[in-house]
């Protein structure tokens, strides 16, 4: 993939703040000139990437949050991990986990566990479907848009599906000695959804989506919330 180069703000002299974007590694300020598709604007100073607009990349967000979410919601409930040990049998799903940390004093652990592996991660490709539905179908955003996609991305760092994944492969080395343990469809569900958040942090360019916000809401006379 090609650079495009970007003009540091200071040689270009005072443009419109619209104009403008900041890199968030090392606050280098540069004028936008918004790279073609296949090349991406990088930071000169921490080759950190700026803009990476992609062919399609819309739509394959939207296509991977709406994978995602049914996953999700598949790998809540159907079991999880199958153990036996002597005769006995005990298959779990992740909501049934969650909810293993009974007494008054453990509500709160079980409220986390599950929101920080399947209610934030949901609501994360809830907000991020609600923010670019619109954009795909050609429409004004919808109301509070852009405070959907503000909080999607702080969400970012809480939504720990994957570290629960490999909480759990580590776990299963501890015990596979001392039980026969089978897989059930939800870690086959977990393992895709891994996988297939990665992908789409990875297909998300963030300016795009604000560039396509922003250029709708001018566009429709609205102000973007
Ligand atoms: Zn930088």
């Amino acid at each position: 993939m090609e650079d495009a180069a970007l003009t540091p703000a200071s040689v270009a002299g005072p443009p419109d703040t619209d104009d403008l974007i900041a890199c968030p590694k090392c606050d280098a300020l540069y004028v936008v000139h918004v790279p073609k598709s296949g090349e991406r604007a990088v930071c000169t100073r921490c080759h950190h990437v700026l803009i990476a607009p992609k062919a399609g990349a819309v739509v394959r967000v939207a296509t991977l949050s709406l994978t995602v979410l049914i996953l999700l919601v598949g790998a809540a409930f159907f079991p999880f991990l199958e153990i036996r040990v002597q005769g006995f049998r005990n298959a779990s799903s992740v909501f049934d986990a969650a909810l293993a940390f009974s007494g008054p004093r453990m509500v709160g652990l079980s409220i986390a566990v599950a929101a920080l592996i399947i209610l934030i991660p949901m609501l994360r490709a809830i907000l991020t479907l609600y923010v670019v539905t619109p954009i795909i179908a050609d429409r004004t955003p919808f109301p509070g848009a852009a405070r959907c996609f503000r909080l999607a991305e702080e969400l970012r760092p809480w939504s720990m599906a994957e570290i629960f994944v490999i909480g759990v492969g580590v776990a299963l080395v501890k015990v596979a000695d001392l039980a026969r343990i089978e897989f059930g469809p939800a870690f086959w569900m977990f393992g895709a959804l891994v996988v297939l958040t990665v992908f789409q942090d990875v297909s998300m360019c963030r300016w795009t989506i604000w560039h396509e916000l922003d250029s709708r809401a001018r566009r429709a006379g609205i102000r973007l919330t």
